[in-house]
């Protein structure tokens, strides 16, 4: 039975542990929480920091593989735990570009693949991008906390950050791709992402997305080729814009399986999870292609409130056909937390829609508060 460690133990590592137990994996989770959602579920659960080189270190001495469900892990640690002759996939040089925005950014224009006209800034330097445009952290955001829309100079955030031209988005989009050990590469579909209008969390994303096939095939390969390029083994999750002048541009991208990827669960042969165990143990591809229309709903914890979670919906989610439920187990709830997901299928876009408002008009999360968090 192979060993391997996942460092996090959130939700994507709850769900990688699933897919881990068709394959006979024995799963290793590195994380600080002792209530995470993997706790209680790995084979193993250590509760350390998986920014400590020497906590990633120890914890890794006894897997035989290595992968993560988040980037901001230490990469020094990485780098030792591969010296040592663990495989680690994927591999820290592509950690460490993939934690910093602007590194990132800098990388894929320089490799060729579409970017916004961007600029990496710093309090005092003259600004070279038309107003409004888009300022982002460079590291340590997500779901949006990080950036920011700017009209003015006055209202830039006064750190180095990437400043990026702002693009007329049609869509967002995301491709997750997969890279086997064996350089074996394969997309899913495009998955169409909305977004809540100001928490700048996906509400529902759908798949297949909305796209004439030129457009489709073009991101596919976009994804594809990011993939080759970076030598990546085990999935990415590559986030792209869908402009109304009808271009692609290569948004983010991440190493693991994604929330975006969550819909292959249920909509495709293969899941992204069941995708990233093949991938990096070197085993075929499986098929990605979509059998139906598939959607996911996020379930957010409620503004303002911070406490433990109930979902009183719970039977009424589950009355609307085709639609099943994923709860992360999560302790504590705080505002726009994903606390779970739903999964819909339907045999058409437009039964798909209708069955979306039905769980979303319902998406009732209850919170109660308790002594520490009240
Ligand atoms: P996060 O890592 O928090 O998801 P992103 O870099 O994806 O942050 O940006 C968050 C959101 O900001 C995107 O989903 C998109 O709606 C918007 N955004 C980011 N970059 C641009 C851009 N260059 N032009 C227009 N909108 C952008």
């Amino acid at each position: 039975m192979l060993r391997v460690g996942i460092l996090g133990g959130g939700q994507l590592g709850r769900m990688l542990i699933q897919a881990a137990i068709d394959l006979d994996l024995r799963v290793k989770v590195l994380d600080s929480s002792p209530d995470s959602p993997c706790a209680g579920i790995a084979h193993e659960f250590v509760v350390g920091s998986v920014r400590s080189p020497e906590e990633v270190v120890r914890f890794a001495a006894d897997v035989q593989l290595l992968t993560l469900e988040l980037e901001a892990v230490s990469v020094e640690g990485l780098r030792q735990v591969e010296a040592q002759g663990v495989r680690v996939a994927p591999a820290p040089s592509v950690v460490e570009l993939i934690q910093d925005k602007g590194r990132q950014r800098t990388w894929y224009a320089q490799a060729g693949f579409p970017s916004p006209r961007f600029q990496l800034w710093q309090p005092g330097e003259p600004i070279e991008l038309p107003f409004p445009l888009i300022q982002k952290a460079l590291q340590g955001g997500y779901d949006g906390r990080g950036v920011q829309r700017v009209t003015r100079p006055d209202a830039l955030w006064p750190q180095r950050s990437l400043l990026e031209a702002e693009v007329p988005i049609a869509k967002e989009l995301s491709v997750i791709v997969a890279r086997s050990a064996r350089g074996e590469i394969k997309a899913f579909p495009a998955v169409e992402a909305v977004f809540h209008p100001t928490a700048h969390v996906v509400e529902y994303l759908r798949i297949p997305a909305e796209l004439s096939p030129a457009v489709e095939r073009e991101a596919q390969a976009l994804a594809e080729a990011l993939a080759e390029r970076l030598q990546v083994v085990g999935l990415l999750a590559v986030e792209l814009f869908y402009t109304t002048d009808g271009r692609l541009y290569i948004n983010e991208s991440a190493p693991r399986p994604h929330n975006t990827g969550h819909v292959t669960v249920k909509a495709c042969w293969t899941s992204q999870f069941e995708q990233h165990w093949r991938a990096l143990l070197g085993l075929p591809l499986g098929e990605t292609r979509v059998h139906s229309f598939g959607a996911l709903v996020n379930i957010l914890g409620p503004a303002g409130q911070y406490g433990r979670p109930s979902f009183p919906k719970l039977h009424q989610w589950l009355q609307v056909p085709g639609t099943s439920v994923h709860l992360y187990g999560k302790a504590k709830s705080t505002p726009f937390r994903k606390l779970g997901h739903l999964l819909l299928l339907a045999e058409s876009p437009a039964q798909l829609h209708e069955r979306i408002e039905a769980v979303r008009a319902q998406l009732e999360v209850q919170v109660v508060p308790n002594e520490r968090t009240a």
